[in-house]
C-alpha cells in the first residue's frame, strides 16, 4: 500500500515536472494587438498558443473576458474584438493582460496598447428647450429602459458568431460620424457614440454580422429598436425603426434583412443610429467595414 502511494507520487511528480516547464517555456503564449490605438477605434486581439489551455482570460479596462481556444493548423489560437469608448477620457499607455490555466498551472502575459486622443469635429445644434429637456416621466422611463439594456448585456454569448469585415447596416451613406462633440442650445453633450446613416423611411436594414437577436424594444430615445448579441462582448444596436423584420432569440446571418429605418424615439427625421458594443464599450463601427479587416489575423 505504501509503496503504491510512493509509486503514485513519483509517477505523479514525473507527469506535472515537464508539463510545468512547458507551460512554463516562451512561446507558448502569444499576443497580437496594435501597439497605438486612437480613442473609440476597434481593434483585434489574437491569442495563439502550443498549448490546450483550459482556461485563457483576457484583462483589459477592468474587465476580464475568458476567450475559448479552437485547434487549427496545430495550434490553438483565439480572436477578440477589444476598443476603448471615445466618453473614456483615461488616455495613454494601457494594459492588455492575459491570463491562462491548466491544471492548476498558470501562465500569464502583458501587453502595452498606447490610448492617443481621438480628433473629433463639433457640431453645435439649437432645438425648442423642451425637446432639449427631460420630464420627471421620461427620465424615470429611461432608467428603466437602461436596466433592460443592462440585463440583456450581463448574459451574452461566449462564442464567436462574428466573422471580418462587418457588413454596412443601411445604404445612404453617413450624416453624423461616431465621436462627433455635441453642443445642443450652447450646452456640451456627451459625444455621439455610433453612426447616423442617411435614408429614406422604410429602407432595409441588415444585420451587420452572424448572431443572435438579443432585443426588441420600444425605448424613449431609441425607439424601435434591435440589438443583436454576435458572441464573445460584440454587441450591434439598431435605433428609430419603423418596422422589425425578426424575432428575440432569432439567429441571423450577416446582410440578413432585420428592419426598416424611421424615425421613432428622439429623432428629427428618418435615419439609422448604428451602434456597436465591444465588452461594453461603444466604438467606432467604420474600421471594421474595411474589406481588409482582420486579414492576417
Ligand atoms: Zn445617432
Amino acid at each position: 500500500m505504501r509503496g503504491q502511494t510512493v509509486f503514485f507520487l513519483v509517477f505523479l511528480v514525473a507527469w506535472l515536472v515537464p508539463a510545468h516547464l512547458a507551460l512554463a517555456g516562451t512561446g507558448s503564449l502569444e499576443i497580437r494587438a496594435p501597439a497605438r490605438v486612437s480613442q473609440g477605434d476597434p481593434f483585434l486581439v489574437r491569442i495563439d498558443s502550443a498549448v490546450g489551455f483550459n482556461e485563457v482570460i483576457l484583462t483589459w479596462s477592468g474587465r476580464s473576458i475568458p476567450l475559448p481556444l479552437s485547434f487549427e493548423d496545430n495550434h490553438y489560437s483565439g480572436k477578440l474584438l477589444l476598443g476603448t469608448d471615445v466618453k473614456d477620457q483615461s488616455l495613454g499607455t494601457k494594459i492588455l493582460a492575459v491570463r491562462a490555466e491548466k491544471y492548476g498551472l498558470a501562465q500569464s502575459r502583458r501587453k502595452e496598447i498606447l490610448v492617443v486622443k481621438r480628433q473629433a469635429p463639433v457640431q453645435r445644434l439649437t432645438l425648442p428647450q423642451d425637446m432639449v429637456s427631460l420630464s420627471r416621466e421620461a427620465l424615470n422611463r429611461h432608467r428603466k429602459e437602461k436596466r433592460e439594456v443592462a440585463a440583456v448585456f450581463s448574459r451574452l454569448s461566449g462564442e464567436r458568431l462574428w466573422s471580418c469585415p462587418f457588413q454596412l447596416p443601411a445604404r445612404g451613406g453617413i450624416s453624423s460620424a461616431y465621436g462627433l462633440k455635441r453642443i445642443l442650445n450652447g450646452q456640451p453633450r456627451s459625444p455621439h457614440r455610433g453612426l447616423d446613416l442617411r435614408s429614406g423611411d422604410r429602407a432595409p436594414v441588415s444585420a451587420c454580422n452572424d448572431g443572435r437577436i438579443a432585443l426588441i424594444a420600444e425605448h424613449y430615445f431609441a425607439g424601435r429598436s434591435i440589438y443583436i448579441d454576435h458572441g464573445l462582448g460584440v454587441v450591434s444596436m439598431y435605433f428609430h425603426l419603423s418596422g422589425v423584420e425578426v424575432r428575440e432569440g432569432e439567429r441571423v446571418k450577416k446582410g440578413q434583412l432585420i428592419g426598416r429605418t424611421g424615425s421613432s424615439g428622439r429623432a428629427t427625421g428618418p435615419h439609422l443610429h448604428f451602434g456597436l458594443s465591444l465588452q461594453g464599450a461603444l466604438v467606432d463601427p467604420v474600421p471594421l467595414f474595411d474589406p481588409a479587416c482582420g486579414s492576417g489575423f
